[in-house]
């Protein structure tokens, strides 16, 4: 279907960060949206289910909130920044490892906070609808359709069908819209669980009200095969996420167990986060899975798209899935410009575009874990950390470092990657080099000097032919 120009239907499924920031990107351009969320709407809900209670934010969402106006508002007045990682080691110790420069950081940001105000932003636009408790249960992508299945306050369940120019699968990892996606022909997907899950604890502030830790830090508790984060809230407590082995967390299973285990791996974390509160967290909540999905295309026609986490799901470790989920939509809003609301044409290439980078995060967030568990502590990778940050002072557009690239610019994942590739392969050659070099020059002082070292070597075996 052909809008040149004109103003389209959008049927957003799910109200979460992604499909709510769509539904702001989509209401600014004048298009008539009607969002469906399964869930209640929770800037009215008592308990709002859910995963990480705080996100880490970065260049890449900040951008996008940008463009719809939000960035002042949830980044600058609500985020807290965090310029380095704090190291924990076992004995108490802690060290800073820098983001980047003295200029960058990431920000804390609440979830809930964070949503509740995209959603509010959404529903400001008298052009968008917004429904809760609204499940699409099916439907025909290729027609524009979804059935959505509605569960009114008595619990009872209606469905109904919904038909727009577009529909926009922003449901997350386990999308539905993205099921319908499957039944297409060349359609390629798959998923992987890490074997290990997560669980959410907290650090309460101190009696004083003030954070009980360092704040402006990403907290990191790094200990091999498992490690433990911990990102500031606004209220000055901190959220604690554990990630181990399902195996680990299920060997924990007496109070005494967990605590000989924190105080032998995390002891300067037990009197922050409380003895009683540690054992009654961890009893009450189970650790939750972590999936990566990768797929291509990303739509049917011109009639459907998924974005965000149903389109690339990812393990949370380069703390850039919302940032990801928030490039899609910015990008969408510029292919939408670029091809002047053509929805065949912005589709078909925001498929092509995006995949190859959507795969390259999956894959570095795959690598950041064992680097955030492990590699924060060998001396190779602080070494190679401090040369980056170097030559990136250095040569600010030149050498630009991974973590930088991915944190602190817009440069497509999949370049990034390349851009790390040929850095390594930059400082190997150079290691060749020098190593050539210096034997080269080892060899040419010999030469030099091979009379001295005649001499030196004459005496050497006189002397030694007295002690035989
Ligand atoms: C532990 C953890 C920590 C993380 N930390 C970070 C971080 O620091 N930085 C970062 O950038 N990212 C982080 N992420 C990733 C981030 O949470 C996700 O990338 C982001 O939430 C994706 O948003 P989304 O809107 O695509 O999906 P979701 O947030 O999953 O929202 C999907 C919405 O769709 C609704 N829905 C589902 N099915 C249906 C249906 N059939 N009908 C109607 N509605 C439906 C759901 O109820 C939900 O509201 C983290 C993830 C985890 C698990």
């Amino acid at each position: 279907m052909e809008q040149d120009g004109g103003k389209i239907t959008v049927t957003i499924v799910g109200g979460g960060l992604v499909g709510a920031l769509s539904a702001c990107f989509f209401a600014k351009r004048g298009h008539k949206v009607r969002l469906y969320e399964y869930r209640e709407d929770i800037r009215t809900a008592e308990y709002a289910r859910g995963r990480s209670i705080n996100l880490a934010m970065s260049v890449r969402a900040r951008a996008a909130l940008a463009v719809v106006g939000l960035e002042g508002a949830l980044v600058r007045e609500h985020g807290i920044p965090m310029r380095a990682r704090m190291i924990h080691s076992r004995n108490g110790e802690r060290r800073a490892i820098p983001y980047g420069t003295s200029e960058q950081c990431i920000y804390s940001v609440g979830r809930k906070y964070l949503n509740e105000v995209l959603l509010t932003a959404a529903e400001k636009n008298p052009n968008v609808e917004l429904y809760f408790q609204h499940k699409m249960v099916g439907g025909d992508l290729s027609k524009g359709e979804i059935n959505v299945e509605v569960i009114n306050s008595e619990g009872s369940k209606k469905q109904m069908m919904v038909k727009a120019d577009l529909v926009i699968g922003a449901d997350g990892a386990f999308s539905s819209v993205r099921k319908q996606l499957m039944k297409q022909p060349l359609f390629n997907y798959s998923q992987t669980y890490i074997e290990h899950g997560y669980m959410e604890l907290c650090i309460p502030p101190k009696k004083s009200g003030d954070f009980a830790m360092e704040a402006n830090y990403l907290h990191i508790w790094p200990r091999g095969n498992f490690m433990m984060i911990a990102l500031p809230n606004q209220d000055c407590s901190w959220t604690v996420t554990l990630f181990m082995p399902f195996e680990q967390f299920k060997s924990l299973d007496t109070p005494q167990k967990l605590l000989d285990f924190f105080n032998h791996f995390y002891p300067d974390a037990v009197p922050l986060i409380g003895e009683d509160r540690l054992v009654k967290d961890f009893f009450e909540s189970k650790p939750s899975p972590l999936v990566s999905v990768k797929c291509k295309p990303y739509h049917v026609g011109s009639s459907a798209i998924i974005i965000g986490d149903a389109a690339h799901a990812m393990v949370p470790f380069y703390g850039q899935g919302m940032n990801a989920g928030f490039e899609d939509c910015h990008i969408f809003d510029n292919l939408m410009t670029k091809h002047k609301n053509n929805l065949k044409k912005a589709l078909e290439e925001f498929s092509d575009y995006r995949n190859p980078d959507a795969e390259a995060i999956c894959n570095l967030a795959m690598y950041n874990y064992i680097e955030m568990r492990d590699l924060v502590n060998h001396p190779s990778f602080l070494l190679r950390k401090k040369f980056d940050m170097f030559a990136h002072w250095l040569m600010p557009n030149f050498w630009i470092p991974l973590y930088s690239s991915v944190t602190f610019s817009h440069m497509r994942y999949s370049l990034c990657i390349k851009n790390r590739e040929w850095q390594d392969k930059v400082l190997h050659r150079s290691m060749y080099f020098l190593s050539f070099a210096t034997i080269l020059g080892i060899s040419a002082v010999a030469y030099k000097c091979q009379d001295t070292i005649l001499n030196i070597y004459t005496s050497m075996i006189r002397s030694a032919h007295q002690y035989f």
